[in-house]
């Protein structure tokens, strides 16, 4: 029997487009970056975005074990997106499960072409991102915050990766769904991008779209994905420093 019930709310979003956090439809939640907290880690950074919080190290380059993984002309990527037991409203079984195998999968597909993996022969770039408190973007935070990571590890990189999710509930596509909208409302559009080369390198849709609302997703999660790159190069530049965003209106 689960302790906690989730409630659909009665209006996911009104007629003239306020949502249940009371956002406009092209309104981020708030953001907090800050790079390099784990002295331990060779890059690392914290992301807090809603009320996600999400922590993401880097390790490497370093030797490979086991030694049979060694890529002999390029360096080994593995990611491991984890979330804590404490992390979601009910008790989240510990350790690994479809989803989160899933998700360090893509979160590494998104990451991977940012690196010059060739650099780096015969070694291996671990990325480990901790997921403390989840609501709704996860995968996309974690991104933002791993990219952060690897850059604060010196790792070479031919630029940032930034996140952002889209969506659609009703007639209006929106930009970071919350919990509620993630939940019930009716596409969900995670995407990433490695912004110096303008390339898209994750792109995941569930639920309908129209050709039109779909363009507009992407055009919304470009111009939020930019927002939040000069985030990151803003806190790249001042370590164990936050950089905050909280005013929401700025795509
Ligand atoms: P993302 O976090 O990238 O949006 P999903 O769409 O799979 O990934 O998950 C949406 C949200 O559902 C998560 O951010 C989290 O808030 C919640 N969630 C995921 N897994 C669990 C779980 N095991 N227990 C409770 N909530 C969960």
């Amino acid at each position: 029997m689960p302790l906690y019930v989730e409630k659909k709310p009665e209006v996911l979003i009104t007629e003239d487009g306020v949502r249940t956090d009371g956002r406009k439809p092209y309104e981020m939640r708030p953001v907090r970056m800050t790079v390099g907290i784990l002295d331990k880690a060779d890059g690392s950074a914290f992301i807090e975005w809603g009320g996600n919080k999400i922590l993401a190290a880097v390790f490497g380059p370093r030797e490979v074990h086991p030694k049979h993984l060694v890529l002999p002309d390029k360096a080994l990527v593995r990611t491991r997106y984890n979330m804590a037991p404490f992390s979601t409203p009910e008790r989240k079984r510990p350790g690994p499960d479809r989803r989160s195998v899933e998700l360090s999968k893509v979160i590494r597909e998104a990451l991977k072409p940012a690196i010059f993996v060739e650099n780096y022969p015969g070694s291996v770039i671990d990325i480990f991102i901790e997921v403390l408190r989840s609501d709704a973007g996860t995968r996309v935070a974690g991104v933002n915050a791993a990219s952060l990571a690897l850059a604060n590890a010196g790792i070479a990189m031919r630029g940032l990766v930034a996140a952002c999710a889209v969506g659609r509930v009703g007639d209006f596509v929106v930009c970071d769904p919350n919990h509620d909208e993630d939940m019930w409302g009716d596409a969900d559009m995670p995407m990433a991008m490695l912004m110096e080369a303008e390339e898209i390198t994750l792109l995941q849709t569930d639920g309908p779209m129209t050709e039109e609302q779909f363009r507009e997703a992407l055009k919304l999660g470009r111009n939020s994905i930019r927002f939040l790159y000069e985030m990151q190069k803003e806190a790249l530049k001042r370590p164990y420093q936050v950089v905050e965003r909280s005013v929401r209106g700025v795509v």
